[in-house]
């Protein structure tokens, strides 16, 4: 008898250069990355303060908004756009902690989360995972995973948690308009971002990543808020991910250079 074993590896994987992907999980101290995405991981350590502490900011802040997400506001439907390989405390597992029928749909562009999803997928029928560009909305809201799974009648947090910094000024408002579209009333919208506040590591490593990434952008808090639409912001607002509802008490005027790069907001469709 012959038995069918996916290909390894798969021939979309690109050992030659970094991906976003791998190079945040090496930052994040995983094991899904390769020497080219540990070498980017390790350079732009260097020359950026606390870049893998923020790192594991954004990972705590995604874990305390998709905590708050599934609890408090009763959100049973999430689509994670730019979700990343597999770390701990995914958002399924967050969010089916609360409620165990809560649905998650993961979308990234890097072939190796599409690899791994099939794992996740053999033990859990409450989560899908696909391959997309989530600068295709049309396409990615239209694909069965999505539109079968998701029931867009009803509210759904969707989130762009570490991704909208990957998406340049020309096709961001098309882009997350576009998912804020989408939504039911109800629903809420939850990003994060490497945010410019004026300090100079901000912009220096939006430059590094749209080197060796391609894209990679740095906004103000104003430039964030503005992509919440008319969305309301639920408290505190648009902050440092560091402050944004925080397990322990954080001192807003000693925040470390980690702490510095990303900010952190969820906001309500109210109609
Ligand atoms: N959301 C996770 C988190 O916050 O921990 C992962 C964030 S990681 C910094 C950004 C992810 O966005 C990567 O996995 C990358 O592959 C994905 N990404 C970047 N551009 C994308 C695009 N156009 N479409 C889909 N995924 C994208």
């Amino acid at each position: 008898m012959t038995e069918e074993r996916p290909e390894w590896p798969p021939p979309e994987l690109d050992f030659s250069k970094p991906t976003i992907a791998r190079a945040y999980d090496a930052l994040l101290g995983g094991k899904d990355n390769f020497a080219v995405d540990r070498e980017l991981a390790d350079q732009t350590a260097l020359l950026i303060p606390g870049l893998r502490e923020s790192a594991v900011e954004n990972r705590k802040v995604l874990v305390r908004g998709v905590r708050w997400l599934a609890g408090e506001a009763g959100i049973d439907q999430f689509l994670d756009l730019g979700s990343g390989l597999p770390t701990v405390e995914n958002t399924h597992e967050v969010a089916q902690a609360r409620n165990a029928k809560a649905k998650v749909v993961y979308v990234d562009i890097d072939p190796l989360v599409g690899v791994h999803g099939r794992a996740i997928l053999a033990e859990n029928s409450y989560t899908r995972v696909m391959v997309g560009d989530v600068r295709e909305p049309a396409e990615i809201l239209a694909h069965e995973d999505v539109s079968d799974f998701l029931d867009f009648e009803r509210p759904v947090a969707l989130m762009l948690v570490g991704m909208l910094h990957y998406l340049s000024p020309d096709v961001a408002d098309g882009v997350v308009s576009a998912y804020r579209d989408a939504l039911a009333p109800g629903s809420y919208l939850f990003m994060t971002s490497l945010v410019d506040t004026g300090l100079p590591q901000q912009q220096e490593l939006a430059r590094i990543t749209r080197e060796n990434l391609e894209e990679g952008w740095a906004r103000t808090p104003a430039e964030i808020e503005y992509h919440f639409g008319d969305f309301e912001l639920v408290e505190p607002g648009v902050t440092y991910t560091a402050l944004w509802r925080p397990d322990g008490p954080v001192d807003p005027d000693n925040l470390e250079p980690g702490e510095q790069l990303g900010m952190a907001g969820i906001a309500l469709k109210k109609k």
